[in-house]
C-alpha cells in the first residue's frame, strides 16, 4: 500500500506534466493515472527490488565494495525492465570506514556506553582521550560558551529530537550531529558526545554525518537510553564525570563511488527531462532498507509502470540510483557527492531539467504534498 502510494505520486507527476490542456486529453491523462494507480496497487516490484537488494548486498557503505556491486546490480535491473540508455556514472571518493569506538565512563560510576562515531567523524589518539565532559542539556548552551572555555574538556550534548511526522524534530536537531563537534573544538574541547538523534528507545546508537575537516575533535553518538544514564548520573552525584574516548575511525583510501542511471525517453520533449530517484548507498551499520532502499526501489517501479503504459510520457523521465548520499567528503565538498557529480557533469543540460524529486522518506502513506513556488 505505502509503496504504491509513493509510486503513485511519482507517476501522476509524470503524467500531469505530458498532458496537454484540451479537455478531452485531460480526461484520457486522468484515466490513465487511474490506471497507473490501479496497476500500482497490484504491481509488487518495488517491493521484490528492495527486498533483493538489502538481502544480495547488506550495507553498502559509500565507496565500497558492496555499493560498487549493487551498483552494476541496479544497472542490470535497469537494463531488464527495458530502459534506456542505462549507465553507471563514476566519480572518486574518499572512504571513510568506521572502525571501533568506545566511550567509558571512569567516574563517577564507572561503565560503558554504548555508542557509535559519527560519520565522517576523525579517530582518536591510540590511547584515546580522556578527560571531564562538560554536559549541556541543549545545543544552544553549549553555543553560548565562550571561545576557550572548554579547554581539555569532553563536550556532551542530551538534546532530544522531538518525534514529528514530517521529520522537522530531526531537521532541527541536525546541527547538533553536523556542527557540534566543531563548535566543541572552537571552545576548546578535546572531544564530543551527542545523544543519537531519532525517537527510539532501544540501545542502538544512531550514525549519520557529520562535517569532515581542520578543526573538529573525534565525534560520537551514544544511544538515547545512554544519554538518560548520563542525566540520571549527574543528578545523583556532585563529582565531575571522566570519560574516556576511543576511536580509530576515518579516511582510509582513495575510492569510488557512482550513479546508476536509466530513462523513458519522451515522445514529444526527449531534451526536456524530469528526474526521480533515491541513493543507494547506506550506512555501513545496517541494510539500509528504508535509507534508502526503499527509495530506490519506488521510483525504479514507478517509472515502470510508466514505461508499461500504451501512450509514452512527452518528456524524458530518468531514474537516478544516487551513489554516496550519505557520507560527508573532505572540503570543499561535503556531503551528497552523487548529486554533485551529476550536476557538475551536466551544466549545459541544467536548463533542460524541469522536475527534480528524491524518495528519501521512508516508505510510508503520503500525508502531503508541497511543491516548490514555481512548480506549476
Ligand atoms: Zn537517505
Amino acid at each position: 500500500m505505502s509503496l504504491s502510494a509513493r509510486l503513485l505520486a511519482a507517476s501522476a507527476l509524470a503524467l500531469g506534466l505530458a498532458a496537454a490542456p484540451a479537455v478531452a486529453q485531460d480526461a484520457r491523462t486522468v484515466r490513465e493515472a487511474e490506471q497507473l494507480r490501479d496497476r500500482a496497487l497490484r504491481d509488487n516490484v518495488a517491493y521484490e527490488l528492495v527486498s533483493e537488494l538489502t538481502t544480495r548486498f547488506g550495507p553498502r557503505l559509500a565507496g565500497s565494495d558492496s555499493e560498487q556491486a549493487s551498483a552494476r546490480w541496479g544497472a542490470d535491473q535497469f537494463r531488464a525492465m527495458g530502459f534506456d540508455n542505462v549507465a553507471i556514472e563514476e566519480f572518486p571518493l574518499a572512504l571513510w570506514t568506521r572502525g571501533e569506538a568506545s566511550v567509558e565512563i571512569l567516574s563517577p560510576f564507572p561503565q560503558s556506553l554504548t555508542v557509535v562515531s559519527l560519520g565522517g567523524s576523525i579517530a582518536t589518539p591510540a590511547e584515546g582521550i580522556e578527560g571531564e565532559a562538560a554536559i549541556f542539556e541543549t545545543y544552544q548552551q553549549l553555543l553560548d560558551q565562550p571561545e576557550g572555555s572548554l579547554t581539555g574538556k569532553i563536550a556532551v550534548v542530551l538534546q532530544d529530537t522531538v518525534q514529528a511526522q514530517d521529520g522537522r524534530g530531526y531537521g532541527a536537531t541536525s546541527p547538533v550531529r553536523g556542527n557540534g563537534p566543531t563548535e566543541a573544538a572552537k571552545r576548546g574541547a578535546v572531544g564530543y558526545v551527542l545523544r543519537s538523534l531519532g525517537t527510539h528507545d532501544h540501545r542502538f546508537a544512531h550514525t549519520g554525518a557529520t562535517r569532515v575537516g581542520e578543526g573538529t575533535v573525534p565525534a560520537f553518538a551514544m544511544s538515547p537510553p545512554d544519554a538518560d544514564q548520563l542525566r540520571r548520573m549527574i543528578r545523583l552525584s556532585d563529582q565531575p564525570v571522566r570519560m574516556r574516548l576511543f576511536s580509530t575511525a576515518g579516511f582510509t583510501a582513495d575510492s569510488k563511488s557512482q550513479n546508476v542511471i536509466g530513462e523513458v525517453r519522451g515522445s514529444g520533449a526527449p531534451d526536456e527531462v524530469i528526474v526521480i530517484g533515491g541513493h543507494l548507498d547506506s550506512w555501513d551499520l545496517g541494510t539500509g532498507a528504508i535509507d534508502d532502499g526503499a527509495g530506490v526501489a519506488i521510483t525504479a517501479a514507478a517509472l515502470k509502470l510508466i514505461e508499461d503504459m500504451p501512450r509514452k510520457p512527452r518528456r524524458t523521465i530518468r531514474v537516478v540510483w544516487w551513489g554516496s548520499e550519505e557520507v560527508s567528503q573532505p572540503p570543499p565538498a561535503q556531503g551528497l557527492a552523487g548529486a554533485r557529480f551529476y550536476a557538475a557533469s551536466r551544466t549545459a543540460e541544467m536548463a533542460n531539467h524541469v522536475a527534480v524529486s528524491e524518495s528519501d522518506f521512508g516508505a510510508g502513506p503520503i500525508y502531503s504534498l508541497t511543491l516548490p513556488a514555481g512548480a506549476a
